[in-house]
Order: structure tokens, then C-alpha cells, then sequence
């Protein structure tokens, strides 16, 4: 019998990866991310074989998204000022005034978006769309975007309701937004698409991210959504493990369980490799050293990204900033300190010498391999002191490099 957050962790996995398949289809639009980063995906979702459904009547389906799916289902409500579902039993007893304040804080954003749009704008709700266009198929669900607001064959507004906590990408490069918004042209006409994310739980900056695509923009956008969607319908289409994973079904997934979930935490890592055959040993090194090396290519990209894209101090990377690197002291000429070194070292155990105390040691002023270098100047001063004499014959040869330009933490961070 598994242990009891094992089977919880089952069960959500499972209430998530179900509601994927059954309902949402394989590939639908809020799919379109893990479909473009992990195409392998689809494949292992359409093989998996889900246990029936429960008919109960109970409640079934992990807690934040019942939360998620009732904030959905009150928000048209309190638009049109209705009376609001009261919460499923499920979370009843966890619902706050904070969760009624997120749903009124998108509803505000909703009506300054109707407001800013010409008086012939109408909104729909849920409104089904067929997708097929694109090669998506909607599953039992279908194809359906939280808000569209429609100006007659002149612009589709999306908006998605993001009402969890887990960061998801804004429209700009997120293909939910594009491939919804490419419906709404489809259907209604227009020429370009305004695409908003309210996502009240983020910080206040983060909250509602929009971007507007003009028409060039989506038909790019048709042409990289179908390539996604043939890339799910590749049979050989790889399995790449990522943050997108966490709405996929990590425990059936061969890519999740063998990178890292293939390290037990209970155990001491080398206790743990005692126990392996050495081709294990060698597949877990190869996937490890391969993992690393994504990440130093992915962080270089990353600050290339950042400074390229920068604009004064800001590269727009949260929590990162254009500024100047720390500055090294370098002594200038290696050999020319290591000789005023020791020129100084014997002068001062002269006197040392004559005081009865013990001498300073040139091992202690120099970093070994030979050819040595001259420590620190911070070090080198500990043992020589800093009389003037001294300073006189050091100081000329520290050299201040300042640091580089770059892409850096930011320093209140
Ligand atoms: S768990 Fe991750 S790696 Fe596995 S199929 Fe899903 S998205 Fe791909």
C-alpha cells in the first residue's frame, strides 16, 4: 500500500491527466504549450488507459481545480450581476473573501476592456469554437475560450482566466491565446486579435499581461500552430521533460519517472549508487551531464536574451538588471610583485628576527602551483602590514579591473 501522499499525489495526477484526455482533448488549446514543448506527449496521453469515471455522485477532481472551476463559472455571473453559485462541498469550507475579491478584480478588468471597445462590441462566454483548422480536436469539452469580445469584423479580444498560482505564459508567446484568437477571426471576422492574461494571484505587475496581434502576425501564428500540432502526430515525437510537466501525467511518463524521480531522496546518493548496476550508473551520469549541459546553454541564452534585448538598466528578466559586475583586483605584473614580495618579506624578517619573534613565510605570501602567484593584495597586506614604506612599493602594482556589462541579480533582490 502506498503511502498516503503518494496516493494523493496519484489521485490529482490522475483527476488531471483524465480531465486532459477525456474532456479537453489531447492537443486543445490550453494544451498548445506542453504540445509545443513536450510533442512526445500527446502520443503517451492517447495511450494511457484511465479507470472509469466514478458515478457516485461524489466529487471528484483535485481541490484547486474545483476552486478553479467554480471562480470560472461565477465570474460571468457577477458581471451580469447575477446570483453566484454557491462553492461546490468539496471546497466550501476553504473558500475566502479573497477568493471572491480575485473574481471581482478580473470582472473590473473585463468591464475596462468592454469600455475602452466601440459600442457595437458584444461579449460571449465559453463560446465553442472549431478548431479543426488548426488540426486541434477539442475532445469532449471542445474548443472553448473563457471570454471573447467580439467588434464585427474588426477585432477579437481574448481573455483567459488564469485563476491558479503557477505562472503561465502571457499571450505574446503563448499559443492558447493564438489559437483562440485565430477562431475568433476565423468566425467573426477582423483583422487583428487583443489578447489579455488576468491572473489575479500573481504580483500586481504580473496580474493582466496583454499583447495585440496584427493580421501578418497570425497568419505566422496559423503556420507555427499547425507545426505544433504535426509535431504531436509525429509516432516518433520525443518526450521532453520541463516545467510544462506539471499538468501532464508525470507518473506514467517513462521521460519524468527515469531523469529524476530514478534518484530516491530517502537515501544517501551514494549509498543509493552502491545499489545500481554500472549501466544504470552510466545512464543516470549521461542524463545528468546532458541535463547540465542544458542548463549553462540555457543561462548563457538567457543573459544574451537579456542583454541584447535591454533597454537602460532593465533586460527585462524579473529580478535582473543591467549593471556592472564586481570588480577584481588583479595584481598587474605577477612576476615584478612576487620579487617586491619577497624584497619586503626580507626586510621585515630582519627586524622580526631581531625582535625574537617568528619570520613570515614566502609559502604564505604566494599561491603554489610553481609558477606561484602573489595571493590576494588583501592577504599579501595581512602579513606584511601596511606601512607606509610598504604601501609605497605595492600600491602602483594592484590593478582595478572593473566589472563587465552584463545581465546581474538585481542588488535589492
Ligand atoms: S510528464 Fe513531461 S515529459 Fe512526460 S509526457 Fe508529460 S510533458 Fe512530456
Amino acid at each position: 500500500m502506498p503511502p498516503e501522499f503518494l496516493q494523493t499525489l496519484w489521485k490529482s495526477s490522475r483527476a488531471r491527466s483524465q480531465m486532459a484526455n477525456e474532456d479537453h482533448g489531447y492537443n486543445s488549446p490550453s494544451q498548445l504549450w506542453r504540445c509545443k514543448l513536450c510533442p512526445g506527449s500527446v502520443n503517451l496521453l492517447r495511450s494511457i488507459v484511465h479507470p472509469e469515471k466514478d458515478d457516485s455522485g461524489e466529487e471528484t477532481g483535485s481541490i484547486p481545480a474545483v476552486l478553479g472551476t467554480w471562480k470560472h463559472d461565477i465570474t460571468p455571473q457577477m458581471y451580469r450581476g447575477e446570483e453566484l453559485d454557491p462553492p461546490p462541498a468539496l471546497i466550501a469550507g476553504i473558500v475566502t473573501d479573497k477568493d471572491y475579491e480575485d473574481v471581482e478584480w478580473v470582472v473590473s478588468r473585463i468591464r475596462e476592456i468592454v469600455a475602452s471597445l466601440p459600442s457595437n462590441a458584444f461579449i460571449l462566454w465559453e463560446h465553442q469554437m472549431d478548431l479543426s483548422g488548426l488540426g486541434i480536436d477539442g475532445g469532449k469539452h471542445g474548443c472553448r475560450a473563457d471570454v471573447l469580445i467580439i467588434v464585427p469584423a474588426v477585432l477579437v479580444v481574448v481573455i483567459d482566466m488564469k485563476y491558479g498560482f503557477k505562472w503561465v505564459a502571457g499571450p505574446r508567446c503563448n499559443p492558447q491565446f493564438q489559437g483562440y484568437g485565430w477562431g475568433g477571426m476565423e468566425e467573426f471576422g477582423g483583422d487583428k486579435v487583443w489578447a489579455h492574461k488576468l491572473q489575479p494571484a500573481l504580483p500586481e505587475n504580473l496580474r493582466h499581461l496583454q499583447y495585440t496581434f496584427e493580421s501578418e502576425e497570425m497568419q505566422r501564428v496559423e503556420g507555427e500552430i499547425k507545426g505544433i500540432i504535426d509535431a504531436t502526430n509525429d509516432p516518433e515525437a520525443p518526450l521532453c521533460r520541463g516545467d510544462h510537466c506539471i499538468f501532464c501525467c508525470k507518473l506514467e511518463c517513462p521521460q519524468w519517472r527515469d531523469t529524476f524521480l530514478a534518484i530516491p531522496k530517502h537515501l544517501a546518493f551514494y549509498e543509493h549508487l552502491n545499489r545500481l548496476d554500472p549501466i544504470e550508473r552510466g545512464s543516470m551520469l549521461d542524463k545528468l551531464k546532458a541535463a547540465q549541459g542544458w542548463v549553462d546553454k540555457a543561462i548563457k541564452a538567457l543573459i544574451a536574451w537579456g542583454y541584447e534585448n535591454r533597454d537602460g538598466s532593465e533586460c527585462g528578466i524579473d529580478g535582473f538588471e543591467i549593471s556592472l559586475g564586481r570588480s577584481s583586483n588583479d595584481w598587474g605584473n605577477p612576476v615584478k610583485a612576487r620579487k617586491a614580495i619577497r624584497e619586503i618579506m626580507v626586510e621585515r624578517n630582519k627586524k622580526l628576527r631581531a625582535q625574537g619573534k617568528p619570520e613570515i613565510e614566502y609559502r604564505n605570501l604566494v599561491d603554489a602551483p610553481i609558477p606561484a602567484m602573489p595571493r590576494s593584495s588583501y592577504q599579501v597586506f595581512k602579513k606584511l602590514g601596511r606601512a607606509k614604506w610598504v604601501l609605497e612599493i605595492l600600491e602602483p602594482m594592484i590593478v582595478s579591473t572593473p566589472g563587465q556589462e552584463g545581465v546581474h541579480r538585481k542588488k535589492n533582490d
